[in-house]
């Protein structure tokens, strides 16, 4: 295997600071360096920007992302087992590595970076889909990140990139493809990880649109997209009825039938919508 750096393998690492894997953590760690050189290549030309990493674990990517030249990186890891072997790191690449122990959800990293900002992460399945939604969502936009790459579950990563009309489309589809251009960059078997998961992963990267495609509310499309794929077999005026009593005439004032199925509607008419939810 060839090195990237001059610290030891990450075998080694997880053998010297026992860094058995915790189910409960979601920890599956990728222990190949060119394979996290490779993903950490994925997230764009890093010289000059300052990453933020959730999740590093034994620091597999993080070392990836620094070998490949991030400015700095800012790695927030919930797992207090993790900070000596990340403090290893941080002592082989000076004033280049900060730590913080606590959990992504919780933690304000922001006020630790400085634009330009990327993400890359390699989460367990249901923190990064929750932070996912979040970057997408502020209720201003450009957001604080230029681009965020992170890994999930295939199956999670085909419904970010999926088109309308499919079985996967939904609120991750809208909410990414609303705000940012999202592909899938990379595909990775089980036996990647350490220990194996069950499921295929896949990596994203989702690059932010200067402006959003459509014109709408962030938290209102949030609701919007999240009522009418909660039941997405049923028609819309049945599916978004709890929001309110005057749904059928909404739905027909953004153009939609409101006997149609979440499936069938655009990006476009929903923002249409959000914003005939935002009238009074
Ligand atoms: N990045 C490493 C790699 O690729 O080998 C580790 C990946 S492992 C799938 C996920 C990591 O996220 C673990 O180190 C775990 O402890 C950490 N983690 C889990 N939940 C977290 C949370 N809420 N906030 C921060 N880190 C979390």
């Amino acid at each position: 295997m060839a090195q990237i750096d001059g610290l030891p393998p990450l075998s080694d690492v997880i053998r010297k600071h026992e860094l058995s894997a915790k189910k409960s953590l979601g920890q599956n760690f990728l222990l190949d360096l060119n394979l996290t050189s490779k993903i950490a290549r994925q997230a764009g030309d890093l010289t000059g920007c300052d990453v933020l990493e959730v999740g590093p674990g034994p620091g597999g990517l993080t070392r990836g992302l620094l070998a490949e030249g991030a400015r700095k990186v800012l790695a927030v890891e919930m797992d207090p087992r993790c900070l000596p072997a990340l403090a290893e790191i941080s002592d082989a690449y000076p004033n280049r590595l900060q730590v913080i122990q606590g959990d992504a959800l919780q933690v304000n990293a922001l006020e630790h970076l400085t634009p330009p900002i990327r993400v890359a992460a390699n989460l367990p399945y249901n923190v990064g889909t929750e932070l996912l939604v979040r970057w997408l969502t502020p209720k201003e936009w450009p957001p604080f990140w230029q681009s965020l790459t992170l890994m999930f579950q295939r199956e999670v990563a085909e419904r970010i990139v999926a088109a309308p009309g499919t079985k996967k489309y939904g609120r991750l589809a809208l909410l990414a493809q609303w705000r940012a251009e999202a592909r899938i960059v990379m595909e990775l078997p089980p036996e990647a990880f350490v220990p194996a998961p069950k499921v295929h992963s896949a990596v994203v990267h989702l690059t932010a649109l200067e402006k959003p495609r459509f014109e709408a509310d962030a938290a209102i499309l949030s609701r919007v997209v999240g009522a009418a794929f909660n039941q997405r077999r049923k028609m819309l005026r049945a599916a978004l009825k709890v929001m309110g009593p005057d749904i059928e005439d909404r739905l027909r004032a953004a153009g939609i039938p409101p006997t149609e199925r979440a499936e069938q509607v655009s990006l476009e008419a929903f923002c249409a919508l959000a914003r005939e939810m935002a009238r009074d």
